[in-house]
């Protein structure tokens, strides 16, 4: 499972520079969706050899006592409560703050590993820089430099040194991984108790870690599936309830552990930005997806063709997955969500080859060219696919890394149309060269 690390801070130490530091590489793929890249504040990203989450905990304001200030304080404390490590970034520029105490304090309380990072250090002497902040107690203070990348790799290395490499051979198992996702209410535990009151549980592993992850490997219709670590469920008696608290960094962690995601959502509710941010979550992961509209049991015709199309509208950038109106409670249309768990995962593993990729890229351009770019028309030669789960398609030819949004789109929706990559996104990276 992959460590998250949360950030957090006062207000302009640089939390947002080192954020989009960590999550850089990643964000030129994900750019394209389509208006929600602007509010994010959990991202993934990787140094060497280990992958890891990272939330942005925006402000913390440890004082306030009631309103939106006091919510987000609130949700910054959960954050920090289930983070694996912290990084505490504070100011060199500004010194050791009033303000920064308060945080130490209340970080200690919570007890998780905390780095201190003085940001903001290029072109300071180093020693000195450090040296306000040994007064946090908080272990040796780091002096980084986000926005120029120093000491960045450094802090965050020291952060995931108790955490292994992961395992090579983590997709070779036979079993296809399965998160089950939604916010609270929308039938998560009654889905999963359904799907195992019917069919055979071959084991139930619920490790005693801190995370208490739930892990549940079953059969259907003679395919191995692990649910896993179904995000906020507990198991009482016989059945796996919801714990009331919703927690985001569960559900980020199934989702990343997973290979295809049934993303749940309620056909009696509106969908809420809550439903929205886990959405984008999932399209930024690369995991496939499926999504269960829930409680279509009892529903007139005419709620449910309004519903149908709000769904269409509020969830249009999840167009390349496929939607099931089902019942949990009812038992209905399982089957077939089920086919498309197994449809979706067979197109995240494809294998594609290179002649193929070549092939359709060649008709693609036939048919309609890459635009220009100033002088130079941008000139793909080949294709070939760089990874699985999602699938990455890597593009080389002259100038291609100048080929704008749109084509990249018509791009992607030709590899999507002849290679039948359904419930899965897809990446195209350019690599310019001769
Ligand atoms: P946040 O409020 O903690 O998220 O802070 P931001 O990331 O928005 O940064 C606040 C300001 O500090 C911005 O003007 C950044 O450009 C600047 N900043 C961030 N990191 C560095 C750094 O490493 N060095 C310097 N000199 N400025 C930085
Ligand atoms: P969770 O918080 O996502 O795990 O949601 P629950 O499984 O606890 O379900 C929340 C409520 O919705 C419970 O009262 C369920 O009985 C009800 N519910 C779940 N699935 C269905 C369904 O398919 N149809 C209807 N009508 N109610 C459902």
């Amino acid at each position: 499972m992959k460590p998250t690390i949360v950030l957090v801070g006062r207000p302009n130490v640089g939390k947002s520079t080192l954020f989009n530091r960590l999550t850089k590489s990643r964000d030129a793929i994900v750019a394209d969706v389509p208006g929600l890249t602007r509010d994010r504040h959990y991202g993934h990203g990787k140094v060497g050899k280990k992958p890891f989450l990272v939330v942005d905990t925006g402000g913390f304001e440890p004082l306030v006592k009631d309103g939106i200030l006091h919510e987000m304080a609130r949700q910054t404390e959960q954050a920090i409560a289930e983070a694996d490590a912290v990084i505490f970034v504070v100011d060199a520029r500004t010194g050791l703050t009033p303000h920064d105490k308060e945080i130490a304090n209340k970080l200690r309380r919570l007890e998780r590993p905390v780095y201190v990072a003085v940001n903001k250090a290029e072109g300071l002497v180093s020693g000195m820089v450090e040296a306000d902040f040994h007064e946090l107690g908080l272990g040796e203070p780091h002096a980084i430099s986000a926005a120029h990348g120093e000491g960045v790799r450094g802090i965050v290395e020291l952060a995931l040194e108790s955490f292994p490499d992961p395992e090579d051979d983590e997709w070779h198992s036979d079993a296809t991984r399965v998160a089950i996702v939604g916010r609270p209410n929308v039938g998560k535990s009654t889905l999963i108790n359904t799907l195992l009151g019917e069919e055979r549980v071959i084991a139930f592993d619920a490790p005693g870690t801190t995370r208490d992850s739930i892990e549940i490997d079953f059969e259907r219709e003679g395919r191995k599936y692990v649910l896993v670590d179904t995000a906020g469920m507990r198991k009482r008696g016989k059945v796996f309830e919801a714990i009331e608290k919703f927690s985001v960094v569960k559900t980020l962690q199934s989702i990343e552990d997973a290979n295809v995601v049934i993303l749940m959502v309620d056909a009696r509710a509106d969908i809420s930005d809550q439903d929205a941010h886990i959405a984008d979550f999932i399209v930024q992961s690369g995991r496939a997806l499926v999504v269960a509209v829930n409680k279509w049991d009892g529903l007139d015709p005419y709620v449910r063709e309004q519903t149908r199309q709000m769904l269409q509208r509020k969830l249009k950038f999840l167009d390349f997955a496929k939607f099931h109106f089902i019942s949990a409670l009812e038992n209905v249309g399982l089957a077939n969500l089920f086919r498309s768990v197994d449809s979706a995962y067979a197109a995240a593993m494809t294998k594609l080859s290179t002649p193929r990729l070549t092939r359709v890229l060649a008709d693609a351009i036939a048919r309609q060219a890459p635009p220009k770019h100033g002088l130079f028309r941008p000139k793909p030669r080949y294709a070939h696919q760089g990874g699985s789960n999602p699938p990455i398609i890597v593009i080389h030819g002259s100038a291609v890394d100048q080929i704008g949004d749109s084509y990249r789109r018509y791009l992607e929706h030709t590899f999507r149309e002849a290679f039948r990559l359904q419930g899965t996104p897809l990446r195209i990276q350019f690599v310019a060269g001769k």
